[in-house]
């Protein structure tokens, strides 16, 4: 089934369920103090939950663009290292606001998963909310009871806090959850274990795929729990996780999500997938953060040199160097992605489809600006590391990178990682501050890869029609 196929199931059969289709909200928040960009399906819809607003149907079904590389959740170390956390990923997710809870949301997602999707049984886990002292919450008897109906009392575990009791943040609407893990081990590797085929879900081959909400807490300010006054269901499966599933392959860059990019990555930079670590963690890394960086900007977001502009940046910066140093890409290939990217995903996701043309612009001055400073910061990187003699580089050293070369915080670190090496975090941080008070008291405007003409309008999402107007300005760059 291709992956366009899956998302149009999921939709299809809550529709069917009474739920109304709504496009995934922008991931780009723009009035949210407490984010900065939408990390779960969940986060577009918090007014429903908390009572503020009403929607129209209460019932809801919805593909939400999210990315999780800042905050609470932040996934982006372990991207292009594993084969399923990306930073920018599709949440499906099921709503009912006040509507029905824990026995039809289990009843569906088992529906969905095994008959509609067809997925064995047998491969299946789910976890159950332990229960809690402190919370004074039991046991999630309910759940148990009702996931015994469908699956064999082996499959379902028992989950703490941690896992299975869902906060939106550390005030607000809350609840037990379920997990559903999907066990995607090959026959051949269940069969090294002689035979034994139930494992633990930290097994790196049981994949977490769809999590349900039981939304029935309110958390106060003092910390305690109050029952809301309406029983909410909030869930939430990643979209390419499920293809990785539906599609039987063992990483989610082999569905078709991404193959295509990575064929487009490999015929760009002649490399191969698959052959060499090092240069497939690079693949993977940047198959992921093009998309995270496109949807951005198609949301309005252009890279920047504070807050959630920055994140996108850094995110870019990472992808040119690791195309620089290991596939060898000393030119601008990254915007050449876009093309295939659109091709793949612009029908669930029209804003890309229209946006094309400033992402293709952006995306290519960033890494033209970028690739001018990063072979000599990484000779000086180098320099910097053979000439230490401790394991630690000062914090100044990695402030010198940044100031004058241009490289975000975290891809000195994580250079220095793949080296063996740390820095120290405080005296970078104290250096950085220093350099923002000599800038307050200079009290310019300071952007060292774009020219402010009007401050802030270059992130403004406008609007679709004024494209030719944010193109002109993302042209207008300091020489
Ligand atoms: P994990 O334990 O794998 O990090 P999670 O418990 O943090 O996942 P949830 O917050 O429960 O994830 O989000 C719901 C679903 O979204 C998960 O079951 C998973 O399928 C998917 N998901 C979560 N994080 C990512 C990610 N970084 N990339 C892709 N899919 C993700
Ligand atoms: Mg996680
Ligand atoms: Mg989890
Ligand atoms: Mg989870």
């Amino acid at each position: 089934m291709k992956s366009q196929d899956i998302r149009n199931t999921f939709l299809n059969f809550f529709e069917e369920k009474k739920h109304s289709i709504v496009q995934s909200a922008p991931m780009v928040l723009k009035d949210d103090p407490t984010l900065m960009f939408v990390n779960s399906g969940m986060a577009p819809f918090k007014e429903y939950f908390l009572g503020n607003a009403q929607p129209k149907n209460n019932r809801l079904t919805d593909s939400q663009k999210c990315l999780r590389v800042s905050g609470k959740h932040n996934d982006l170390e372990e991207v292009g290292y594993d084969t399923y956390h990306h930073t920018l990923f599709e949440m499906l997710g099921n709503w009912s606001f006040g509507d029905y809870f824990r026995k039809e949301a289990i009843a569906w997602a088992w529906e969905l998963l095994t008959e509609r999707f067809g997925i064995d049984k047998d491969i299946l886990y789910v976890s159950v909310f332990e229960g809690d002292e402190e919370d004074g919450i039991p046991m999630d008897q309910e759940a148990y009871d009702f996931w015994k109906g469908y699956i064999s009392e082996d499959r379902i575990l028992m989950g703490n806090k941690k896992d299975n009791f869902w906060e939106m943040g550390d005030q607000g609407p809350c609840g037990p959850c379920s997990e559903i893990h999907v066990d995607i081990r090959s026959a051949e590797e269940k069969a090294k274990v002689d035979g034994k085929t139930l494992v633990n879900m930290d097994h790196p081959q049981v994949v977490e795929i769809w999590n349900l909400v039981f939304m029935q807490y309110n958390r106060k300010a003092n910390g305690s729990l109050e029952n809301l006054p309406a029983k909410h269901i909030d869930t939430g499966m990643g979209f390419e996780r499920l293809c990785m599933v539906m599609q039987g392959v063992q990483s989610n860059y082999d569905t078709d999500v991404f193959t295509p990019i990575i064929r487009e990555i490999e015929t760009i930079t002649d490399k191969e997938y698959g052959k060499n670590e090092k240069v497939d963690v690079a693949i993977r890394v940047i198959s992921d953060h093009v998309r995270a960086v496109a949807f951005s900007i198609a949301d309005g977001q252009l890279p920047s040199n504070t807050g959630a502009g920055y994140v996108i940046r850094r995110i870019l910066r990472r992808a040119v160097r690791y195309g620089f140093t290991f596939l060898d890409k000393k030119e601008p290939f990254i915007y050449r992605l876009v093309e295939v990217l659109v091709k793949q995903m612009g029908k669930a996701f029209p804003e890309l489809k229209v946006q094309r043309q400033l992402i293709e612009n952006v995306i290519k001055e960033e890494e033209t600006s970028f690739l001018r400073t990063l072979d000599q910061g990484l000779v000086l990187l180098d320099r910097i590391i053979e000439n230490s003699k401790t394991k630690e580089i000062s914090g100044a050293k990695v402030f010198e990178l940044k100031d004058t070369y241009g490289f975000p915080e975290d891809l000195t670190g994580l250079i220095l990682r793949e080296n063996g090496f740390t820095y120290n975090h405080s005296d970078f941080e104290k250096k950085l501050k220093e350099q923002q008070q000599r800038g307050k008291e200079a009290s310019q405007l300071k952007s060292d890869d774009w020219t402010v003409l009007v401050e802030d309008e270059e992130q403004e999402f406008i609007g679709y029609d004024t494209l030719e107007a944010q193109v002109k300005i993302v042209k207008y760059r300091k020489v």
